[in-house]
């Protein structure tokens, strides 16, 4: 017997949208937060791209909505974090941060992914000491001060200009000769007169370590080997995303760089166990994409209920 039919791990778009939909078909969900609750959307400004809101929405007014909307219905939600699962078994275990554990008939994992950074050493070291990788978070901090922007995807564009609000200038350090961004994007970051942009170069350092704070970047020119140190008081890394998968290695199948594999909608390789959201996604990464696979996640954990024998335990596969 287990404690409970459906968990949702993760609460952003996708985890929230899954709960909804489960707690609608009854299913009484408990969906357990994470540590990053409401996920990516609670870092970002205005939301100009979920449909409905033809004026945009503040991201965590949108996860506010989302979150009280599947509450309407009966989700119960557990705040804390997943320390460790077994899916090897039916029903699956999961284990809390502080030792609880719940056991379920069907899992949907929404638990997304996070910021990346770079590979220097210096960057993380100097993390809250001038480098982040958030600009809603940080960039207040940063009022008439000379910041860079490191990555050429909307991401990067996104805090660039959102970045110029405060700061004197914003400096985007990309690694190639163009960006990866939607064109809408560019076009507004190119039109704005407080962004340079320093092309086909990375960020070999982060000044200064032992002063414990941000004084200054050191640009490698990609294609010359030229270094440069530039002057400034801030950087924001907006590299792209990992899925956030280590809890499930070994345990359901990933591909190479850790997103879950999915198939026939939302099913993962373990029977039971659903993907939804980033952490299955590495090409449309959209908070309505996201929602969308949640809806499907909660759909197939649905029927995927529906079929099972009543009080059985099956023993599972485990992927290598
Ligand atoms: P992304 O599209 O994967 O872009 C990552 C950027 O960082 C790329 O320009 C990449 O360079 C660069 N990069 C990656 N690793 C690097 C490294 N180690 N050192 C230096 N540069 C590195 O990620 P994203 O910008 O976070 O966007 C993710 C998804 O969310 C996209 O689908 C995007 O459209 C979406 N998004 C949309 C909005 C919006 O619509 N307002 C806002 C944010 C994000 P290369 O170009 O050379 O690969």
């Amino acid at each position: 017997m287990s404690d409970r039919q459906i968990v949702i791990v993760g609460s952003g778009p996708a985890g929230l949208t899954a709960a909804l939909y489960a707690a609608r078909a009854n299913l009484k969900p408990l969906l357990i937060e994470g540590l990053e609750a409401g996920g990516q959307l609670m870092l970002t400004t205005m939301v100009d791209n979920w449909p409905g809101f033809r004026d945009g929405i503040m991201g965590p007014d949108l996860m506010a909505e989302m979150r009280a909307q599947a509450a309407r219905f009966g989700t119960e939600t557990l705040e804390g974090n997943v320390t460790a699962v077994d899916l090897r078994h039916r029903p699956f275990t999961l284990v809390m941060g502080d030792g609880r554990t719940i056991t379920t008939e069907a899992l949907v994992i929404a638990t997304g992914a996070s910021a990346r950074w770079l590979e220097i050493g210096s960057d993380r070291k100097l993390s809250g000491h001038g480098v982040s990788t958030c600009a809603t978070c940080d960039g207040y901090f940063f009022k008439g001060r000379p910041v860079a922007v490191v990555g050429g995807g909307d991401s990067a564009m996104e805090e660039a200009i959102y970045l110029t609000k405060f700061a004197s200038k914003v400096t985007v350090v990309h690694r190639r000769d163009a960006l990866r961004a939607s064109k809408i994007m560019q076009e507004k970051a190119f039109a704005n007169p407080k962004i340079d942009f320093i092309w086909d170069s990375e960020v070999a350092d982060v000044k200064d370590v032992d002063k414990g704070e941000v004084t200054g970047i050191v640009v490698r020119h990609l294609k010359t080997g030229h270094l440069r140190e530039l002057p400034l008081d801030g950087m924001f890394v907006a590299i792209g995303h990992t899925p956030n998968t280590s809890l499930f290695k070994g345990q359901i199948e990933l591909d190479a760089s850790g997103y879950i594999v999915s198939h026939h909608g939302t099913r993962t390789n373990v029977p039971g166990v659903f993907a939804a959201g980033d952490v299955q996604d590495r090409i449309y990464r959209q908070a309505v994409t996201a929602a969308g696979s949640g809806c499907m996640a909660a759909i197939d954990a649905e029927r995927y209920l529906e079929g099972l024998p009543q009080d059985t335990s099956e023993t599972r596969h485990t992927v290598a």
